[in-house]
């Protein structure tokens, strides 16, 4: 029998006010709950009930509980990371790797509960005067479907640290690892109440957790186009946004760079989950006099990749179509397809590997986020050149460089407009710095300490003596 995810509200499961259950792709898990402005009624009260006991404990306490989830998740890292796997077409290795990554960010969250503290202010003799790093109450994670249960620890673990709860909307498609998670949490000694999640769409959960008065704080991650949504309804009703939105990043490779471990490295940074990563480098920009020399090191790379095991299925059956429109766009562009370009043979949502050279930066392949496994090569002449490309873009969220020359690499890194800055190597995994983007990609980070700065308000305390 089909397996049926209710909603996790109070530390328990709900079933959905209007007793629907779907299962939203031909990938889903399960039946998920159809979930409604009711049900989203029902976990904010759930949340604001819960807020004052959390958010006045003794930040250790909270600290102990978040630590207490990490290693429950990685007690379970096989089940989840199997979940994992089957909701997102991911292959077998991904599932440890993507639970790994979010029992850490409980784990780091854990370690810095204390962080957020206030600081005496000297405002002359008569007045005791300081300033408390207090938490903005319940706030709402919104999350999509590319990384489901990192996504949303990445948000959630760092919004709870700093004695917020939380409501959380994972994407339709892939909510399952994300309500196991919140059971673990509870199972853990996390209060009931003080983590929610509520599973449905745009429409009957998403727009009304933005909307509801009691919602202090948005974190989403997803699409610019949604970004640009909700920052337009919370702007509305004033409260803050953290936006975590697509990419477009570029790689730039100099001929002094390490040619062979830069055409690895670029692989991986383009085929890895699919191509559906928002800081993947799907735009190569590379030097004119190493040009044809690295695109065949990097097709020669591209054959050990396998399909299925390097790298898995889109997860949603519209991203398998949307890459494939880009397919004939870039055709239609004129771009020069060095490999791939259709669908792969094994059963599934399985897409080849393919790049496109010739690539100018008025293409729309150069231009959109494709999300799939496509990579674009575009020539340069010198580093000015490279800078000018790989900044001509909407997008901010990422960005690499690979040379031996320690100048090139620092000028590049002050100049390529990104939250993050690859040098010799793409790295995905990490929790501890701040990540966020420049541009269309957002703004507010996630990850790190500055995190915290964002699940946090200032208050200044005057005292009259
Ligand atoms: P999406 O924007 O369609 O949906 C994301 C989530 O937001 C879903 O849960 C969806 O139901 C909800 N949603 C959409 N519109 C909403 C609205 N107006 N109000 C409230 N909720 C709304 O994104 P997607 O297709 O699920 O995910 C892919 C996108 O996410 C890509 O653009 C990718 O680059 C981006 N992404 C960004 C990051 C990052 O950290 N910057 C990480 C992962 C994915």
């Amino acid at each position: 029998m089909t397996k049926r995810y209710s909603h996790w509200v109070n530390g328990a499961e709900m079933a959905p006010a209007n007793g629907e259950w779907r299962a939203w792709s031909d990938a889903a898990v399960g039946e998920i709950a159809v979930g409604s402005p009711e049900d989203v009624q029902r976990a904010v009260d759930a949340a604001a009930a819960a807020l004052a006991e959390w958010r006045d404990r003794r930040p250790t306490e909270r600290g102990r509980i978040l630590a207490e989830i990490a290693v429950r998740l990685r007690a379970d890292a096989d089940r989840l990371g199997a979940l994992e796997v089957a909701e997102g077409g991911k292959p077998n290795w991904q599932g440890p790797f993507e639970l790994t990554w979010a029992a850490d960010f409980f784990e780091y969250y854990a370690g810095l509960v204390n962080l957020p503290q206030g600081d005496t202010v000297d405002v002359g003799a008569g007045h005791h005067a300081f300033t408390r790093r207090e938490p903005f109450g319940v706030v709402g994670v919104i999350t999509p479907w590319n990384a489901p249960i990192n996504q949303a620890a990445r948000a959630i673990a760092p919004a709870l640290a700093a004695g917020n709860t939380v409501v959380s909307k994972p994407s339709e498609f892939t909510s399952a690892t994300t309500l196991e998670m919140a059971r673990i949490a509870t199972e853990a000694g996390l209060p009931a109440g003080v983590l929610n999640v509520v599973t449905g769409d745009r429409d009957g959960v998403g727009k009304a957790l933005v909307a509801h008065p009691r919602v202090r704080k948005i974190a989403f991650t997803g699409s610019v186009a949604a970004g640009r949504s909700i920052a337009r309804d919370a702007g509305e009703r004033l409260i803050p946004v953290t936006l975590e939105l697509g990419g477009k990043g570029a790689n730039v490779i100099f001929a002094d760079a390490d040619l062979q471990a830069a055409a690895k490295d670029v692989v991986f940074a383009f085929t890895a989950n699919a191509g559906q990563i928002c800081f993947s480098l799907p735009r190569l920009l590379v030097a004119d006099e190493i040009h044809d020399r690295f695109v065949d090191a990097v097709l020669a790379e591209l054959r050990d990749v396998t399909i299925g095991e390097s790298y898995g299925q889109t997860v949603t059956e519209a991203q398998f179509h949307k890459v494939q429109e880009y397919f004939d766009i870039a055709r239609k562009e004129g771009a020069t397809l060095a490999t791939g370009g259709k669908v792969a043979e094994t059963a599934g949502r399985y897409l080849q590997p393919t790049v496109y050279t010739d690539v100018t930066n008025d293409m729309r392949i150069a231009r959109e986020e494709v999300f799939g496994p496509v990579l674009t090569v575009t020539r340069f002449s010198d580093e000015d050149h490279a800078v000018q490309l790989a900044n001509d873009t909407d997008y901010g969220l990422s960005a690499g460089v690979w040379t031996s020359d320690l100048g090139r690499a620092h000028r590049l890194a002050a100049q390529l407009e990104a939250g993050t800055v690859f040098v010799n190597g793409w790295r995905a995994g990490m929790v501890e710095g701040p990540f966020g983007g420049y541009k269309d990609s957002g703004y507010g980070r996630e990850m790190g300490t500055e995190a915290l700065h964002h699940y946090t308000q200032t208050k200044f305390v005057v005292v009259t003596l």
